[in-house]
């Protein structure tokens, strides 16, 4: 199948309510713009270089997530390009993004990633440590950032208990934000969790929006 049946076929799977992000690293532009022909209009990078790339020959009405682990050093070529920085993973990265947004007068919606599985060397904050260090002192002063909710992986296993629990700890952690530090912030209500080989059980467990690369565009050439 071609890639507007791809994301067509997986549509049909959404439940109401729940966003495709596209996840297009390691594809080329051409690939984009079939999925952009065929309507899909959110798009998610991992790599800087590689979505500053992009962003300017594809069409502007794109709104591109940026999913991958940003070094503070990548952030102000990242602004410009960027509607979401999905993988926020330290406080220090968070007021970078708003003092980088404040500089060049912008807004930036971003979510803050939340590490839940069992690999070690997954970026993102653990749920105890978030749900402290998230307090009204430090969000409160930021004025160009938009934080709109979290991001999360379940673990690579086949042991769908383990992935359901893995989701379901993502969905705690977003409810007492939401009902903790973030209650008065509208705009928190993504919870941002599933990929191709797990978004079903993530769509069980709440998701807002899934992140789909190999089902749409095939496997990465690394
Ligand atoms: C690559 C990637 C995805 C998409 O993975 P697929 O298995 O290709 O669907 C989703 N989320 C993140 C954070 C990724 O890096």
């Amino acid at each position: 199948m071609g890639i507007a049946e791809n994301i067509s076929a997986i549509k049909a799977t959404l439940l109401d309510g729940v966003r495709l992000i596209a996840v297009s690293k390691f594809h080329p532009a051409e690939a984009i713009a079939e999925a952009y022909e065929a309507g899909q209009r959110d798009f998610g990078e991992s790599r800087v270089q590689e979505l500053s790339a992009k962003a300017p020959v594809l069409p502007d009405d794109i709104h591109w997530h940026f999913i991958g682990h940003l070094q503070t050093n990548k952030v102000r070529q990242l602004i410009p390009h960027v509607d979401t920085i999905q993988s926020v993973d330290s406080l220090r990265l968070l007021r970078l993004i708003d003092s980088e947004a404040v500089r060049v007068g912008r807004t930036v919606n971003v979510m803050i990633q939340v590490h839940v599985a069992q690999e070690e060397t997954k970026f993102g904050f653990a749920p105890d440590e978030l749900l402290t260090s998230l307090t009204p002192e430090v969000v409160e002063p930021m004025h160009n950032i938009i934080i709109t909710g979290i991001m999360g992986m379940a673990s690579n296993t086949d042991d769908d208990e383990r992935v359901e629990a893995d989701f379901e700890a993502l969905r705690r952690v977003w409810q007492q934000l939401k009902e903790g530090v973030m209650a008065s912030n509208e705009a928190f209500r993504e919870l941002s969790m599933g990929m191709s080989h797990d978004y079903h059980l993530a769509m069980r467990h709440g998701a807002t929006m899934v992140r789909i690369g190999t089902d749409i565009f095939g496997e990465r050439q690394y």
